[in-house]
């Protein structure tokens, strides 16, 4: 079906891996921007110089904005690892959510804490792990952080 809702997820490596907070910022205020237009929802996580990206929305539409966010040379190695239909939004109420964690708090989430203390990061997780990190914060607690 050309318009059912899927949700894409995607890990990537930051081309500058000293990523500054301002930059940050204006990656995540043009994707507000575009995302609410676009009925796209979803939440980005940054952590030691990679990203993990949910987004969540009508197929056709996810797949044009996953390829403009493939052209951004702010970021390389970009992997998709998840598009599935999916019932219902996960993070409907973010444009597009930023919550703020720590290496402590990834090494707390359950099923997760061998990979992130030995000092993993998103761009080696799979498929597998993806889905319980996604499961981690869909389950909201890190919602009140965004
Ligand atoms: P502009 O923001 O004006 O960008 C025009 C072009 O310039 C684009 O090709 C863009 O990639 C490039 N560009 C913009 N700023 C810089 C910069 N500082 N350095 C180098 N090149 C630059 N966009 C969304 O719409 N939704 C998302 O959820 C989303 N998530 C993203 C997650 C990550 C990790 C990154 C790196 C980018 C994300 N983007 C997202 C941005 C996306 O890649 C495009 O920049 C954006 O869709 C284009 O926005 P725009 O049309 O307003 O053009």
């Amino acid at each position: 079906m050309q318009n059912e809702l899927i949700h894409l997820i995607y890990t990537s490596a930051a081309t500058d891996p000293g990523l500054d907070a301002e930059s940050l910022e204006a990656i995540l205020e043009a994707s507000r921007q575009n995302n609410a237009a676009a009925g796209i929802t979803g939440m980005l996580l940054y952590d030691s110089g990679a990203f993990f990206q949910v987004l969540e929305g009508e197929r056709e539409v996810v797949e044009r904005v996953y390829r403009a966010i493939g052209n951004d040379p702010r970021h390389e190695r970009v992997t998709k690892l998840i598009a599935e239909a999916i019932e219902e939004r996960s993070f409907g109420a973010w444009t597009m959510g930023y919550p703020r964690v720590t290496k402590e708090d990834l090494g707390q989430i359950e099923g997760l804490n061998d990979f992130f203390t030995a000092g993993k990061s998103f761009v080696e997780l799979e498929q597998g792990r993806a889905r319980t990190l996604l499961d981690a914060f869909r389950r909201g607690r890190w919602r009140t952080a965004a």
